[in-house]
Protein backbone atom coordinates (compact mmCIF):
# COMPACT_ATOMS: atom_id res chain seq x y z
CA UNK A 1 0.00 0.00 0.00
CA UNK A 2 1.74 3.13 -0.94
CA UNK A 3 1.91 5.69 0.86
CA UNK A 4 3.60 9.47 1.06
CA UNK A 5 3.91 11.98 -1.72
CA UNK A 6 4.47 11.89 -5.58
CA UNK A 7 5.13 14.00 -8.46
CA UNK A 8 2.59 15.60 -10.72
CA UNK A 9 2.00 17.80 -13.73
CA UNK A 10 -0.64 19.87 -12.14
CA UNK A 11 -2.83 22.66 -13.47
CA UNK A 12 -3.35 25.07 -11.35
CA UNK A 13 -4.66 28.17 -12.39
CA UNK A 14 -6.55 29.40 -15.65
CA UNK A 15 -3.97 30.71 -18.22
CA UNK A 16 -1.34 28.98 -20.35
CA UNK A 17 0.85 26.30 -18.44
CA UNK A 18 1.01 23.83 -15.53
CA UNK A 19 3.70 22.77 -12.73
CA UNK A 20 5.30 19.95 -11.16
CA UNK A 21 4.10 19.42 -7.68
CA UNK A 22 4.56 17.27 -5.03
CA UNK A 23 1.19 15.52 -3.64
CA UNK A 24 0.28 13.10 -1.35
CA UNK A 25 -0.16 9.77 -2.99
CA UNK A 26 -4.15 9.21 -3.44
CA UNK A 27 -6.09 6.16 -1.84
CA UNK A 28 -8.73 4.38 -4.14
CA UNK A 29 -12.34 4.38 -2.82
CA UNK A 30 -14.77 1.57 -3.41
CA UNK A 31 -14.65 -0.37 -6.73
CA UNK A 32 -11.69 1.93 -7.54
CA UNK A 33 -7.82 0.85 -8.02
CA UNK A 34 -4.65 2.91 -7.52
CA UNK A 35 -2.53 2.63 -10.53
CA UNK A 36 1.24 3.08 -10.49
CA UNK A 37 1.54 4.67 -13.90
CA UNK A 38 5.04 3.65 -15.95
CA UNK A 39 4.01 5.79 -19.08
CA UNK A 40 1.64 8.54 -20.10
CA UNK A 41 1.04 10.17 -23.32
CA UNK A 42 -0.03 13.71 -24.27
CA UNK A 43 -2.92 13.75 -26.06
CA UNK A 44 -4.62 17.08 -28.20
CA UNK A 45 -6.59 17.70 -25.71
CA UNK A 46 -3.80 17.58 -22.94
CA UNK A 47 -2.26 20.83 -25.05
CA UNK A 48 -5.76 22.57 -24.76
CA UNK A 49 -5.82 22.38 -21.17
CA UNK A 50 -1.91 23.35 -20.83
CA UNK A 51 -2.50 26.45 -22.94
CA UNK A 52 -6.56 27.13 -21.74
CA UNK A 53 -8.58 27.39 -24.60
CA UNK A 54 -12.16 28.04 -24.73
CA UNK A 55 -12.98 24.21 -23.93
CA UNK A 56 -10.48 24.12 -21.33
CA UNK A 57 -11.79 26.99 -19.79
CA UNK A 58 -15.51 25.70 -20.10
CA UNK A 59 -14.82 22.31 -18.82
CA UNK A 60 -11.49 22.39 -16.51
CA UNK A 61 -11.38 23.37 -12.79
CA UNK A 62 -8.20 23.86 -11.60
CA UNK A 63 -6.17 22.89 -9.57
CA UNK A 64 -6.28 19.51 -11.02
CA UNK A 65 -3.46 16.78 -12.06
CA UNK A 66 -3.45 16.75 -16.30
CA UNK A 67 -3.53 13.64 -18.27
CA UNK A 68 -5.37 10.70 -19.14
CA UNK A 69 -3.65 8.53 -21.60
CA UNK A 70 -1.34 5.39 -19.58
CA UNK A 71 0.11 2.16 -18.92
CA UNK A 72 0.54 1.17 -15.51
CA UNK A 73 0.47 -1.66 -12.68
CA UNK A 74 -2.89 -2.22 -9.88
CA UNK A 75 -0.80 -1.52 -7.09
CA UNK A 76 -3.71 -1.38 -4.67
CA UNK A 77 -7.68 -2.56 -4.72
CA UNK A 78 -10.22 -0.30 -2.81
CA UNK A 79 -13.21 -1.95 -1.60
CA UNK A 80 -15.68 -4.04 -3.54
CA UNK A 81 -13.22 -4.71 -6.39
CA UNK A 82 -14.12 -7.88 -8.25
CA UNK A 83 -12.25 -8.09 -11.49
CA UNK A 84 -8.44 -7.06 -11.08
CA UNK A 85 -5.66 -7.52 -8.78
CA UNK A 86 -2.57 -5.87 -7.49
CA UNK A 87 -0.18 -6.57 -10.36
CA UNK A 88 -2.15 -6.19 -13.24
CA UNK A 89 -0.93 -4.29 -16.17
CA UNK A 90 -3.79 -2.17 -17.50
CA UNK A 91 -4.60 1.08 -19.09
CA UNK A 92 -7.49 2.92 -18.75
CA UNK A 93 -10.76 3.92 -21.10
CA UNK A 94 -10.79 7.69 -20.26
CA UNK A 95 -14.54 8.17 -20.39
CA UNK A 96 -16.26 7.36 -16.55
CA UNK A 97 -19.56 6.56 -17.79
CA UNK A 98 -22.27 6.61 -15.22
CA UNK A 99 -23.70 2.78 -16.46
CA UNK A 100 -27.20 3.93 -15.35
CA UNK A 101 -28.88 6.32 -18.60
CA UNK A 102 -30.36 5.47 -21.11
CA UNK A 103 -27.30 5.56 -23.73
CA UNK A 104 -25.15 3.52 -21.33
CA UNK A 105 -28.00 0.58 -21.09
CA UNK A 106 -28.51 0.59 -24.45
CA UNK A 107 -24.81 0.12 -25.90
CA UNK A 108 -23.46 3.41 -26.28
CA UNK A 109 -21.57 4.43 -22.65
CA UNK A 110 -19.04 6.21 -24.94
CA UNK A 111 -21.82 9.14 -25.20
CA UNK A 112 -22.99 9.23 -21.81
CA UNK A 113 -25.20 12.02 -20.18
CA UNK A 114 -23.09 12.11 -17.04
CA UNK A 115 -19.41 11.71 -18.62
CA UNK A 116 -16.87 12.28 -17.08
CA UNK A 117 -13.12 12.54 -18.69
CA UNK A 118 -10.05 11.25 -16.61
CA UNK A 119 -7.70 14.57 -16.67
CA UNK A 120 -10.62 16.49 -17.45
CA UNK A 121 -13.01 16.54 -14.81
CA UNK A 122 -10.88 14.35 -12.29
CA UNK A 123 -7.30 13.89 -11.18
CA UNK A 124 -5.51 12.54 -14.06
CA UNK A 125 -2.51 10.39 -14.88
CA UNK A 126 0.68 12.29 -15.81
CA UNK A 127 1.51 11.63 -12.10
CA UNK A 128 3.12 8.55 -10.41
CA UNK A 129 -0.03 7.19 -9.29
CA UNK A 130 -3.71 7.79 -10.38
CA UNK A 131 -6.95 6.35 -8.75
CA UNK A 132 -9.61 5.05 -11.68
CA UNK A 133 -12.48 3.34 -11.22
CA UNK A 134 -12.56 -0.47 -11.70
CA UNK A 135 -14.64 -0.53 -14.57
CA UNK A 136 -12.78 1.60 -16.95
CA UNK A 137 -9.93 -0.56 -16.34
CA UNK A 138 -8.29 -2.32 -19.40
CA UNK A 139 -6.25 -4.92 -18.47
CA UNK A 140 -3.17 -5.50 -21.03
CA UNK A 141 -1.53 -8.48 -22.64
CA UNK A 142 2.03 -8.24 -21.31
CA UNK A 143 3.69 -8.83 -24.38
CA UNK A 144 2.59 -5.38 -25.32
CA UNK A 145 4.85 -2.74 -25.27
CA UNK A 146 4.14 0.64 -22.38
CA UNK A 147 4.17 3.26 -24.50
CA UNK A 148 1.61 1.15 -27.26
CA UNK A 149 -0.45 0.42 -24.08
CA UNK A 150 -0.95 4.25 -23.40
CA UNK A 151 -1.78 5.13 -26.93
CA UNK A 152 -4.05 2.72 -27.08
CA UNK A 153 -6.87 5.32 -25.76
CA UNK A 154 -6.29 7.69 -29.38
CA UNK A 155 -5.29 4.78 -31.14
CA UNK A 156 -9.03 4.00 -29.94
CA UNK A 157 -10.46 7.04 -31.74
CA UNK A 158 -8.54 6.21 -35.01
CA UNK A 159 -10.59 2.64 -34.95
CA UNK A 160 -13.64 4.22 -34.60
CA UNK A 161 -13.39 6.33 -36.39
CA UNK A 162 -11.85 4.26 -39.52
CA UNK A 163 -13.88 1.49 -38.65
CA UNK A 164 -17.65 2.92 -38.55
CA UNK A 165 -17.97 0.92 -41.63
CA UNK A 166 -15.19 -1.83 -42.77
CA UNK A 167 -13.04 -0.09 -45.04
CA UNK A 168 -11.96 -3.69 -46.67
CA UNK A 169 -11.28 -2.69 -50.86
CA UNK A 170 -12.37 0.50 -50.08
CA UNK A 171 -10.34 3.87 -51.24
CA UNK A 172 -10.09 6.19 -47.98
CA UNK A 173 -8.54 9.84 -47.59
CA UNK A 174 -7.96 11.48 -43.99
CA UNK A 175 -8.09 14.76 -43.51
CA UNK A 176 -5.66 16.03 -40.92
CA UNK A 177 -2.35 14.11 -40.11
CA UNK A 178 -2.44 15.32 -36.48
CA UNK A 179 -1.39 11.98 -34.19
CA UNK A 180 -5.20 10.60 -34.37
CA UNK A 181 -5.26 11.03 -38.51
CA UNK A 182 -1.37 9.27 -38.28
CA UNK A 183 -3.26 6.20 -36.56
CA UNK A 184 -5.72 6.31 -38.79
CA UNK A 185 -3.79 5.49 -41.36
CA UNK A 186 -2.33 2.64 -39.98
CA UNK A 187 -5.84 1.42 -39.10
CA UNK A 188 -6.90 1.92 -42.18
CA UNK A 189 -3.98 -0.16 -43.93
CA UNK A 190 -3.97 -3.25 -41.91
CA UNK A 191 -8.30 -3.44 -42.25
CA UNK A 192 -7.63 -3.54 -45.87
CA UNK A 193 -8.51 -0.03 -47.46
CA UNK A 194 -6.52 -0.43 -51.15
CA UNK A 195 -5.68 3.72 -51.25
CA UNK A 196 -5.20 5.78 -48.80
CA UNK A 197 -5.00 9.84 -48.94
CA UNK A 198 -3.84 11.77 -46.56
CA UNK A 199 -3.85 15.82 -46.31
CA UNK A 200 -1.97 18.16 -44.05
CA UNK A 201 -0.24 21.07 -44.36
CA UNK A 202 2.43 19.36 -42.30
CA UNK A 203 4.86 17.83 -44.23
CA UNK A 204 7.10 16.24 -41.15
CA UNK A 205 3.56 14.80 -40.10
CA UNK A 206 2.53 13.60 -44.03
CA UNK A 207 5.65 11.63 -43.72
CA UNK A 208 4.90 9.56 -40.54
CA UNK A 209 1.57 9.18 -42.25
CA UNK A 210 3.23 7.93 -45.42
CA UNK A 211 5.64 5.21 -43.11
CA UNK A 212 1.99 4.35 -41.01
CA UNK A 213 0.31 3.00 -44.75
CA UNK A 214 -0.85 6.34 -46.14
CA UNK A 215 -0.74 5.85 -50.03
CA UNK A 216 -0.46 8.68 -51.29
CA UNK A 217 0.17 12.03 -49.24
CA UNK A 218 -1.35 15.50 -49.72
CA UNK A 219 -0.38 19.09 -48.58
CA UNK A 220 -3.49 21.03 -49.55
CA UNK A 221 -0.46 24.67 -49.87
CA UNK A 222 1.06 22.89 -52.61
CA UNK A 223 -1.29 21.19 -55.18
CA UNK A 224 -5.14 20.99 -55.60
CA UNK A 225 -5.75 18.03 -53.10
CA UNK A 226 -9.46 17.91 -54.69
CA UNK A 227 -8.30 17.16 -58.18
CA UNK A 228 -5.43 15.20 -57.42
CA UNK A 229 -7.82 12.85 -55.51
CA UNK A 230 -10.59 13.17 -58.25
CA UNK A 231 -7.64 12.22 -60.99
CA UNK A 232 -6.66 9.09 -59.41
CA UNK A 233 -10.02 7.65 -58.57
CA UNK A 234 -11.21 8.58 -62.22
CA UNK A 235 -13.28 11.13 -60.97
CA UNK A 236 -15.46 9.31 -59.27
CA UNK A 237 -14.02 10.54 -55.26
CA UNK A 238 -12.77 8.38 -52.80
CA UNK A 239 -15.74 5.77 -50.86
CA UNK A 240 -14.96 7.40 -47.12
CA UNK A 241 -13.49 10.56 -45.76
CA UNK A 242 -12.49 10.61 -41.86
CA UNK A 243 -12.46 14.45 -41.04
CA UNK A 244 -9.73 14.87 -38.20
CA UNK A 245 -8.76 18.63 -38.65
CA UNK A 246 -11.17 20.59 -37.45
CA UNK A 247 -10.63 23.16 -40.16
CA UNK A 248 -14.05 24.08 -42.12
CA UNK A 249 -11.54 24.38 -45.52
CA UNK A 250 -10.29 21.26 -44.97
CA UNK A 251 -13.83 19.85 -44.40
CA UNK A 252 -15.37 20.89 -47.63
CA UNK A 253 -12.59 19.84 -49.51
CA UNK A 254 -13.04 16.34 -48.11
CA UNK A 255 -16.57 16.32 -49.09
CA UNK A 256 -16.04 17.54 -52.65
CA UNK A 257 -13.52 14.08 -53.15
CA UNK A 258 -16.17 12.21 -51.47
CA UNK A 259 -18.15 10.03 -53.95
CA UNK A 260 -21.93 10.21 -54.15
CA UNK A 261 -23.26 7.47 -51.66
CA UNK A 262 -20.18 7.52 -49.83
CA UNK A 263 -19.57 7.96 -45.52
CA UNK A 264 -18.03 10.70 -43.98
CA UNK A 265 -16.51 10.35 -40.34
CA UNK A 266 -16.17 13.34 -38.52
CA UNK A 267 -13.78 13.29 -35.55
CA UNK A 268 -12.05 16.53 -36.02
CA UNK A 269 -13.38 19.48 -33.12
CA UNK A 270 -13.82 22.96 -34.45
CA UNK A 271 -13.60 26.35 -33.00
CA UNK A 272 -17.62 27.21 -34.01
CA UNK A 273 -20.39 26.87 -36.34
CA UNK A 274 -19.00 25.76 -39.67
CA UNK A 275 -20.94 26.85 -43.08
CA UNK A 276 -21.01 24.42 -45.78
CA UNK A 277 -23.10 23.35 -48.72
CA UNK A 278 -24.93 20.74 -47.70
CA UNK A 279 -27.66 20.20 -50.20
CA UNK A 280 -24.67 19.70 -53.00
CA UNK A 281 -21.92 18.30 -50.55
CA UNK A 282 -24.05 15.59 -48.59
CA UNK A 283 -27.77 15.86 -49.42
CA UNK A 284 -27.88 15.32 -52.88
CA UNK A 285 -24.95 12.93 -52.81
CA UNK A 286 -26.68 10.75 -50.53
CA UNK A 287 -23.57 10.91 -48.07
CA UNK A 288 -23.56 8.68 -44.85
CA UNK A 289 -22.40 11.11 -41.76
CA UNK A 290 -20.92 9.90 -38.41
CA UNK A 291 -20.08 12.11 -35.89
CA UNK A 292 -17.32 10.27 -33.68
CA UNK A 293 -16.77 11.10 -29.99
CA UNK A 294 -14.30 9.07 -27.69
CA UNK A 295 -14.18 5.14 -28.44
CA UNK A 296 -16.82 2.67 -28.60
CA UNK A 297 -16.66 1.15 -25.61
CA UNK A 298 -15.60 -1.53 -25.01
CA UNK A 299 -15.26 -3.16 -29.12
CA UNK A 300 -12.64 -0.71 -29.58
CA UNK A 301 -10.34 -1.66 -27.11
CA UNK A 302 -10.53 -5.21 -27.94
CA UNK A 303 -9.31 -4.05 -31.68
CA UNK A 304 -6.79 -2.00 -30.35
CA UNK A 305 -5.55 -4.87 -27.83
CA UNK A 306 -5.43 -7.43 -31.00
CA UNK A 307 -3.78 -5.20 -34.05
CA UNK A 308 -1.03 -4.80 -31.04
CA UNK A 309 -0.47 -8.24 -29.65
CA UNK A 310 -0.92 -9.91 -32.58
CA UNK A 311 1.80 -7.37 -34.16
CA UNK A 312 -0.92 -6.56 -37.23
CA UNK A 313 0.15 -2.84 -36.46
CA UNK A 314 3.16 -1.29 -35.47
CA UNK A 315 2.95 1.87 -33.80
CA UNK A 316 6.69 2.65 -34.05
CA UNK A 317 6.27 5.85 -36.63
CA UNK A 318 3.53 7.27 -34.79
CA UNK A 319 5.43 7.36 -31.79
CA UNK A 320 8.31 10.39 -32.62
CA UNK A 321 9.81 11.26 -28.82
CA UNK A 322 10.05 10.07 -25.15
CA UNK A 323 10.71 12.36 -22.43
CA UNK A 324 10.57 12.08 -18.43
CA UNK A 325 7.63 13.48 -16.67
CA UNK A 326 9.64 16.44 -15.47
CA UNK A 327 10.37 17.58 -18.99
CA UNK A 328 6.47 17.63 -19.70
CA UNK A 329 7.01 21.67 -20.53
CA UNK A 330 9.65 20.46 -23.67
CA UNK A 331 6.68 17.75 -24.78
CA UNK A 332 4.22 20.54 -24.99
CA UNK A 333 6.70 22.96 -26.22
CA UNK A 334 7.27 20.64 -29.35
CA UNK A 335 3.75 19.53 -29.63
CA UNK A 336 2.88 23.36 -29.97
CA UNK A 337 5.11 23.71 -33.62
CA UNK A 338 3.36 19.84 -34.77
CA UNK A 339 6.79 18.30 -35.29
CA UNK A 340 6.36 15.25 -33.83
CA UNK A 341 3.96 12.40 -33.72
CA UNK A 342 2.78 10.60 -29.96
CA UNK A 343 4.81 12.09 -27.37
CA UNK A 344 5.45 9.92 -24.74
CA UNK A 345 6.60 10.94 -20.71
CA UNK A 346 8.21 8.09 -18.92
CA UNK A 347 7.62 8.27 -15.56
CA UNK A 348 8.29 5.11 -13.70
ZN1 LIG B 1 -6.34 11.00 -25.54
ZN1 LIG C 1 -24.46 6.99 -18.59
Amino acid sequence: MPSGEMKAVMKMKPGEGAELKMLPIPAPGAQEVLVKVHVTSICGSDLHVYKWNKWAEQNVHPPQIMGHELAGEVVECGPGIQHLQVGDFISAETHLHCGFCKQCRTGNSHICKQMKILGVHTNGAFAEYVVIPEKVAWKNHPSIPHEYASVQEPLGNAIDTVLNEDVAGKMVAIIGAGPVGILAAGVAKVSGATDIFITDINDYRLDIARQMGATKILNPQKQDVVREVLDATDGDGVDVVLEMSGNETALIQGCQMLTRGGRLSLLGVFDGNVNIDLNNLIIFKGIRVYGVTGREMFSTWYKAANFLRSKTLDLAPAITHKFKLEEFEKGFELMKTGMCGKIILTVT
